[in-house]
């Protein structure tokens, strides 16, 4: 007789031998720079709460605020009985910043990928999309029937090759991540920008490693890069920097977002985002929006880290975003990595190591995440932790 358990068993064992298994750690703490697990009291240098505004006390209090307002739960998707007066607001306050006609919210901005390809392009069209876009991006692409393109990653000649094969179509849209995750590299947008507008395709950048503290208004990478004007579509997160609980989006022109509110599946048939997030999630951006003292402590901690790491001879990916990777190349580099991480949690800082199938062959690493919440000690504790965890394990 066939058992589903027996079946997985064994697929199980297989992902465990393959050593790509993958533990939860249990927080017995809110998520803040300074956490305890079940197991350990830890400095976070792995969450994507890069502004610190996953417990700050406003978002707190905007948030328990909305719970006795506007209650716990909608049931209810947004176009049957699931829109409050917030929900339009936080749709609001997201086009206001980035200067769109209008925005259209999701439960996350997997759902936010997952909605926008199939409705905006069909069986005419091409999408050209960049080798390292994230899951959603992929997988919303996947559900739409038209023409797929992929160019390596960030590299304008295949980009324009891609662009060429894929002349004729009725609508052409260049797609990708703002921040590429496990490099914390800039999509060279201001080119990618350019070949559209030579081939007369549209941009979608996903910025949801990048909304709310990347350009000097924490506008994203289009402002980063001087582009805002010239980028099509936007789609991003809620659940990272802006507070970090759930929601996502996309922004852009008023008929594609009408558009999207009438077609978009997951838009359509799932729940309305939960009326303490939105608050909450309003709150975040008020906060971003007023003020540049997380993003200037954000990119302060940053420096300082990647100074000292640097100066301590560590090898580190270029650039300035928060992702941080410390590399362990070579042969045994996935080894090391993950036994540093886990030498550093002894030492009281929690980091996460990712070697092959997430990142290429050999380019293992520790992908460090600063934070505004960090202080600068705990930036210099981290630093710490990675050397005495490097002479317990590659001897000194
Ligand atoms: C995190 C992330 C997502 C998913 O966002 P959620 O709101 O958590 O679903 C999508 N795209 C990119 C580029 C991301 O980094």
């Amino acid at each position: 007789m066939y058992t589903i358990k027996d079946d997985l068993s064994a697929t199980l064992q297989e992902i465990r031998d393959a050593g790509l298994w993958k533990d939860e750690r249990q927080l017995t703490s809110p998520q803040q720079a300074h956490i305890t697990t079940t197991k350990a009291q830890a400095i976070n240098f792995c969450a994507n709460n890069y502004l610190g505004l996953a417990d700050h006390p406003e978002v707190l209090a905007a948030a328990a605020d909305a719970l006795q307002e506007w209650g716990f739960g909608m049931a209810s998707v947004r176009f049957i009985c699931g829109t409050q007066e917030q929900h339009t607001r936080l749709e609001g306050a997201l086009s206001d910043w980035f200067g769109t006609e209008d925005t259209i919210l999701y439960s996350s901005c997997f759902d936010a990928n997952g909605g926008v390809f199939e409705v905006l392009f069909g069986k005419d069209d091409a999408i050209i999309s960049d080798a390292l876009n994230h899951a959603s991006v992929i997988d919303g692409i996947r559900l739409s029937k038209a023409a797929r393109y992929r160019y390596a990653n960030a590299d304008m000649d295949d980009l324009r090759a891609q662009l060429e094969a894929a002349r004729g179509a009725r609508r052409t849209v260049i797609v990708t991540d703002g921040i590429f995750s496990m490099d914390g590299y800039l999509a060279p947008l201001e080119q990618i920008c350019d070949l559209a507008e030579e081939y007369g395709a549209m941009v979608l950048v996903d910025d949801s490693h990048a909304v709310g503290f990347v350009g000097a208004g924490g506008g994203g990478t289009p402002e980063a890069c001087g582009v805002a004007d010239r980028v099509d579509l936007l789609t991003g997160t809620l659940g990272k920097a802006l507070g970090g609980a759930s929601g996502g989006y996309v922004s852009g022109p008023a008929e594609v977002i009408a558009l999207l509110r009438q077609r978009s599946r997951p838009y359509l048939f799932s729940n309305a985002v939960a009326p303490v997030v939105a608050a909450g999630s309003l709150k975040a951006i008020e906060i971003a929006r007023g003020s540049d003292e997380a993003r200037e402590t954000l990119q302060r901690n940053t420096a300082l880290f990647r100074e000292l790491m640097t100066e301590e001879g560590f090898e580190l990916l270029p650039g300035s975003h928060p992702i941080t990777p410390v590399m362990f190349p070579g042969e045994d580099g996935a080894r090391q990595a993950a036994q540093i991480a886990d030498a550093m949690l002894e030492h009281g800082v929690y980091v996460i190591a990712f070697s092959y199938p997430v990142v290429p062959q050999g380019q293992a690493r520790i992908r460090v995440q600063l934070s505004a919440a960090h202080s600068e000690d705990d930036v210099r504790a981290c630093v710490a932790a990675f050397v005495a965890a490097r002479d317990e394990v590659l001897g000194s």
